[in-house]
């Protein structure tokens, strides 16, 4: 390949959501990607496909309308991987957010999903309550039940680049790019593969390096006269998961830690067995985005939340553990209430830097992503729509080989 339209860097769930727009859009796209597809943030999340009740909170409402639209499309578009579970919020004498209050919001979310017959909510009856999992039951007022999304996100980017590969997308991996450098053409990219430096010219580059992004801009040159890369300010913010010897839960439990944040209790498989997964936590991270992990203060206070609410369940070993970053505007204010939409830069004229966002609304960014760089390219046929593009998992084992 020589000349392309567009190359993404990154095979996360960005990247690869990239690659199919832009693919169903006409355009010839390259991926390069330095570890593996989802090596990154994207196989450490939380795992949700949700509209973010929380994010009520904060006020984020056009974040929550957009996510519950697309839960509602990967629902459809991808039914073995993104399946809709009840969750459920405990309310007890001392949780800070009242009834009323988890009313309110989960009427909101309800609205802003749309008022479909998923989205209603409802007060778990009492003597359901008793057979919960062994939910702690001393001072417990209320359990409310509503509905949210969740997927496997290994699975979900997978076959997202499978998607954009049956439409002519092509991925290199392992690729890790070493220098981007403008030029009048475009962009001339050049990356390491296994043994040696190869060369890529491309019209757009796309910036999809997750936590990675700023350092990538580091790599970047120009041969234009007056063109600067230009970053944004960011923090990374380090989130934990655990995953205990238990047998997983009915449903997902969203509960309030001591510190009044949200922290899931949710079923997770692994080894082909479902178990109980823990997460998240919020800490700044000052390192480098390759060495994260899972601090003992963090895995402490996962297992301290897991125990006030579960406090029946003995034995607990921690069969997993992993953490990922969250790419944040820098902000002083706490991160549990910073935006958590994409922000899409140019970080110069050409080269678009995806900050941030969501795994859910990972498709409609890749269509705002085509919208900002079309009128820097050439008109294409329009291929395929991606509300209209089925995902299956079963297409992986083709992928994988495909990846050179
Ligand atoms: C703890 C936590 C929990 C979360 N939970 C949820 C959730 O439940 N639901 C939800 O919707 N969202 C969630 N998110 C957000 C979501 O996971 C992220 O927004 C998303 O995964 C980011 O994907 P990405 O493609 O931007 O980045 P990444 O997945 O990090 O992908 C970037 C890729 O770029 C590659 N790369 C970097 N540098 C180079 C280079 N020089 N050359 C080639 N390749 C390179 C990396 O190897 C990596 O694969 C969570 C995030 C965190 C941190």
């Amino acid at each position: 390949m020589s000349d392309i339209d567009v190359l993404v860097i990154g095979a996360g769930i960005h990247g690869v959501g990239v690659a199919q727009a832009a693919a169903a859009a006409g355009y010839s796209v390259l991926v390069l990607e330095k570890n593996g597809i989802a090596a990154g943030t994207s196989s450490k999340s939380s795992k949700l496909i949700h509209g973010g009740l929380r994010y009520l909170e904060s006020a984020q409402f056009s974040l929550v309308r957009k996510s519950l639209k697309e839960r509602s499309i990967l629902c459809r578009l991808a039914p073995s991987i993104v399946k809709l579970q009840p969750f459920y919020i405990p309310i007890y004498k001392n949780t800070t957010r009242r009834p009323l209050h988890i009313r309110i919001g989960l009427s909101l979310y309800a609205l802003l999903g749309g008022l479909r017959k998923e989205n209603l909510f409802k007060s778990v009856r009492r003597k359901e309550v008793k057979k919960l999992d062994q939910l702690e039951q001393a001072e417990l007022q209320k359990v409310y039940q509503y509905n949210d999304g969740q997927t496997n996100d290994v699975q979900l980017t997978k076959a997202v680049m499978s998607s954009a590969e049956s439409l002519g997308a092509e991925l290199y991996c392992p690729a890790t790019v070493i220098s981007v450098v403008k030029n009048d053409n475009g962009f001339n990219v050049t990356y390491q593969d296994d043994d040696k430096e190869q060369h890529i010219q491309a019209k757009i580059v796309v910036n999809a390096a997750g936590p990675w992004v700023n350092e990538l801009h580091k790599l970047v040159d120009s041969n234009v006269d007056a063109e600067k890369t230009e970053s944004l300010d960011v923090d990374l913010v380090q989130g934990t998961h655990i995953i205990i010897d238990t047998s997983a839960p009915s449903g997902i439990y969203y509960l309030e830690a001591a510190d009044q944040r949200a922290v899931f209790v949710m079923p997770y498989e692994i080894n082909g067995e479902l178990k109980t997964m823990i997460g998240t936590t919020e800490k700044l991270f000052h390192g480098k985005a390759d060495d994260v992990k899972p601090t003992t203060e963090e895995v402490d206070y996962l297992l301290s939340v897991y125990k006030s609410y579960f406090p029946k369940q003995k034995n607990i070993t921690i069969v997993h553990q992993f953490a990922g970053l969250r790419v944040l505007p820098k902000d002083d204010g706490s991160m549990f209430s910073r935006p958590r939409d994409t922000v899409l830069h140019w970080a110069m004229p050409g080269l678009l830097t995806l900050y941030g966002g969501k795994l859910t609304a990972y498709r409609s960014t890749s269509e705002s992503v085509i919208k900002k760089i079309k009128p820097f390219l050439d008109n294409r046929r329009r291929i395929a729509h991606t509300d209209q593009l089925y995902l299956s998992f079963t297409d992986l084992a083709e992928t994988d080989m495909r990846v050179t």
